[in-house]
């Protein structure tokens, strides 16, 4: 069972964000991650079993291995992940109107490293580090508030899964310029495609004061 009991809302907006490909850069690093390790991510499908590959020969390490690098690159992450560009100062900014909780996708077991690692860029907002769906999390995080609730991801399984728990939820749908992002489902209809914080601020903003579009 998904501990929540840190998470202490205030009865203000709240804002529930995914941390990589969101808050911290993930594809991008984890690639450069891959080659320090003679290995190569190559984005011929939306997945990253079977698509890394020895850089010597190009043959595919098992998924094994793939678990394996990813739990090394989130021990490390520290070193790697940097966060995205106006993430520093959008979001202290919406933290002035509004609880921000972190719903990030990793093995729960990598949490203190990451909390560390988001303490120390001074994003000290809660943290809850799931492996199974998103929208029952997010659900619970809300609880019985009131107020106006966002979600932003990088993925369309979780805007889909946080839209069907929490429909009156305002979906941002904010991913990196990828090859890999490129060739995933499409989000859903109910999602807005933002470019990045500078974009999503003023609309989560309208959102709060419940206003509709930006
Ligand atoms: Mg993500």
């Amino acid at each position: 069972m998904t501990d929540l009991s840190h998470i202490r809302l205030t009865g203000r907006p709240l804002i529930i964000s995914d941390v990589d490909d969101v808050i911290l850069e993930f594809i991008e690093p984890y690639e450069r991650f891959l080659q320090s390790r003679g290995l190569k991510f190559v984005p011929r499908s939306f997945r990253l079993t079977g698509n890394i590959v020895r850089l010597e020969d190009e043959t595919p390490v098992s998924e094994e291995d793939v678990r394996q690098s990813l739990h090394d690159f989130f021990e490390e992450q520290h070193i790697w992940q940097k966060p995205f560009e106006h993430v520093l100062t959008a979001l202290p900014l919406l933290a002035e109107e509004a609880d921000i909780v972190f719903l990030t996708a990793m093995p729960p077991k990598f949490t203190a490293a990451r909390r560390l690692h988001l303490d120390a860029l001074g994003l000290n907002f809660p943290m809850v580090a799931v492996e199974t769906a998103k929208g029952p999390i997010a659900s619970m995080i809300r609880a019985e508030q009131t107020a106006p609730v966002v979600f932003v991801d990088d993925m369309s399984h979780n805007l889909a899964s946080v839209s069907e728990h929490i429909p009156d939820c305002l979906l941002l749908s904010l991913a990196p310029p990828s090859a890999v992002h490129a060739m995933g489902p499409k989000p859903p209809e109910a999602a807005r495609i933002v470019r990045d914080w500078a974009e999503a601020s003023p609309i989560i903003r309208t959102h709060f004061s419940g206003g509709f579009g930006a």
